[in-house]
């Protein structure tokens, strides 16, 4: 048994350099997660290596230096990357989960793509996932490849993590594709997400689309069960809180304040995305210094815009806007010694990050829909000399645990400015008094944590979905069962009708019984050692027309009445119903579309199968 990971990316780089090929690890909170759990089971990892390579000889050395450290690259071409991951992956799937509907981007190449991507990640999963594995899929790019490897590999335990916000069913059911991507999902043993909403919505997207069985976290399949689970993921705490013992992070902290001077410092660290709210935060701030003109010269804004898929027309725009905004927001209120907004449009190293988050003594976080939202985590993480605040959006997942942070609407540019205003006022003992929460919070549920607890959890749903399976009638138990029928002399056999005999259909009268089977009813009933029973809440007579052979026993109205050697038994007289009560049974039917009565001879049903389909 091993456990195998599969991601868009290895958390690997190669790089074409003059001198060959480089390799560069790079960290990120999973790999950091997984490095840290504790199991002897070895630890694969599937995924795009981050190169275009052609040449064979090339990848012959890439999958070598690779697989020492059970790494498994998939290739993919540039078309693809543009396709399936630009395409498909950032302009379908990405603004459908933020809630940016009118973004969304369709496009059947796209689509096509995305499609022949998981096929291929799936192609490579086989070579290296057996039966007894524990597979954990990451994230939207492939939400195809758990059924698609369940199909192959039978006996796998299948996880995958939704690393983005899932939206409600009214949004996800606008995707075309919604009831593949669903059922892609459900190939799953357990689905993750970062917090109960997305949980949910997942469930009830599930429960409408495909109309399945569900449970408040589950949903019942044919032959097994996959459940949902919200896991928060957490960061390593340990790594930003030391970060200030460090005498380079040191260094950095004390150039950035005395470069701040006086001034106070608020911080925003985001990648480029339309997601962040970064423009209605910029406005909000202009308004605070505008209505609070004490404040000018005493509080600096410090904008790190971390580059991101800025190819992309609506990034470059947005890049454009956030450019122009910082520049009118300066050049009204630049004094001389005093700069508003700093704004640096590059990435940051960690020292350099870790500096910014022990300095900036506000931390302004306001993205309009966030997964989680790792920097929250690491700003609160990282104090420990100096307080701070940290000023929180409540669309981002992480505003669900740091609840002593200030909790913003994004879209509110007067909740953010008035939140400003408390942040930059608050006495330090109460700054502490809120970050000493958070900080154990999130020591106790560092991403170690969150690796743990969804790779047991995964364990369990397996193991849970493999005693089912001992459940289902399996080769071996229909022929002990045909044994038994072959010596018996005598034999009762008793059916259940709708959802036994025939299928389920949204109209009753339609379940009319197949001619294969009154065949197969009848032959089975002209054995004299065969009594055959069917036992249905249907009534008398629509049981006659269906099943006039005498040999065939009938049991209606759930038992009310029942049909041997063709005379029918049980008395009584047709239920008559009060008009008050009918208009009643009426009123709620025609305000239930779906539903429907049925008006036995024994019984006023009301049939509510189709209500919310
Ligand atoms: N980050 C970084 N360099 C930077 C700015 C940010 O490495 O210059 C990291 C930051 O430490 C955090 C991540 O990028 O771990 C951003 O994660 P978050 O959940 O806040 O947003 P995402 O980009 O995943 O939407």
């Amino acid at each position: 048994m091993k456990y195998v990971i599969i991601s868009n990316r290895l958390p690997v780089t190669v790089t074409h350099t003059p001198s060959g090929i480089a390799f560069s690890r790079s960290g990120g909170g999973l790999a950091t997660g997984l490095d840290s759990l504790k199991t002897d089971v070895s630890k694969h990892w599937l995924g795009w290596c981050g190169v275009h390579v052609d040449d064979e000889e090339e990848r012959a050395e890439i999958d070598a230096t690779l697989a020492k450290d059970l790494l498994h690259p998939v290739y993919l071409t540039q078309e693809q990357i543009e396709d399936y991951y630009e395409g498909y992956s950032n302009s379908t799937i990405w603004p459908l989960c933020h809630y940016f509907y009118s973004y969304i981007v369709y496009d059947e190449k796209f689509r096509q793509a995305y499609w022949e991507v998981n096929e291929l990640f799936c192609r490579e999963a086989v070579k290296v996932v057996e039966p007894g594995d524990l597979v954990w899929v990451q994230d939207y790019q492939l939400m195809l490849l758990p059924a698609m490897i369940r199909e192959r590999v039978p006996d796998v335990g299948i996880g995958y993590f939704h690393h983005i916000p899932f939206p409600s069913y009214e949004l996800f059911r606008c995707l075309p594709e919604r009831s593949d991507i669903l059922r892609g999902l459900l190939g799953a043993d357990l689905v993750g997400f970062h917090t109960h909403d997305y949980m949910r919505h997942f469930i009830s997207a599930a429960y409408r689309v495909l109309n399945v069985e569900c449970q408040v976290n589950e949903v019942q399949l044919f032959d097994r069960v996959s459940e949902t689970e919200a896991f928060p993921m957490g960061i390593n705490y340990d790594l930003y809180h030391n970060a200030m013992t460090t005498p380079s992070v040191q260094t950095i902290a004390e150039g950035m304040r005395a470069i701040a001077g006086d001034s106070k410092i608020i911080l925003s660290v985001d990648r480029l995305d339309y997601s962040k709210g970064i423009l209605v935060r910029l406005r909000s701030f202009a308004d605070f210094l505008e209505n609070h003109p004490e404040f000018r010269g005493r509080v600096s804004l410090v904008m790190v815009v971390v580059p991101s898929r800025d190819a992309v027309e609506m990034y470059a725009d947005l890049k454009t806007a956030i450019d122009r905004e910082v520049g009118a927001l300066n050049g009204k209120y630049t004094s001389v010694g005093w700069i508003p907004v700093h704004y640096f449009y590059r990435s940051f190293s960690f020292e350099e990050l870790a500096a910014l988050y022990h300095t900036a003594d506000v931390a302004l976080v306001t993205p309009l829909r966030d997964d989680m939202n790792l920097v929250a985590k690491e700003y609160v993480a990282t104090k420990r000399e100096r307080p701070g605040v940290l000023i929180l959006s409540e669309m981002a997942g992480a505003a669900d645990e740091l609840r002593q942070a200030i909790i913003v609407n994004p879209t509110d540019g007067k909740h953010i400015e008035n939140a400003l205003l408390q942040a930059l006022t608050m006495p330090e003992e109460d700054q502490w008094a809120a970050l000493r929460p958070m900080q154990e919070l999130l020591q106790r549920r560092s991403v170690d944590v969150w690796v743990q607890e969804f790779m047991d959890e995964l364990r369990r749903a397996k193991d849970r979905n493999d005693r089912l399976k001992s459940k289902f009638l399996g080769e071996e138990r229909i022929r002990e069962i045909q044994d038994r029928y072959r010596t018996a002399s005598r034999r009762l056999l008793v059916f259940d009708y709708d959802g036994t005999l025939a299928p389920f259909v949204s109209d009753p009268k339609l379940a009319v019984p197949s001619e294969e089977l009154r065949t197969a009813l009848g032959r089975l009933a002209d054995d004299p050692a065969n009594t055959i029973v069917i036992s249905s809440g249907r009534d008398k007579k629509t049981l006659d027309t269906w099943f006039p052979n005498p040999r065939i026993r009938l049991s209606a109205e759930h038992g009310a009445f029942f049909r041997d050697n063709g005379a029918w038994h049980g008395d009584y007289g047709q239920m008559v119903w009060g008009d008050d009560i009918l208009a009643i049974v009426q009123r709620v039917t025609d305000h239930t579309p779906g539903s429907h009565i049925e008006n036995k001879q024994t019984s006023l049903v009301w049939h509510y199968r189709d209500v919310a389909n």
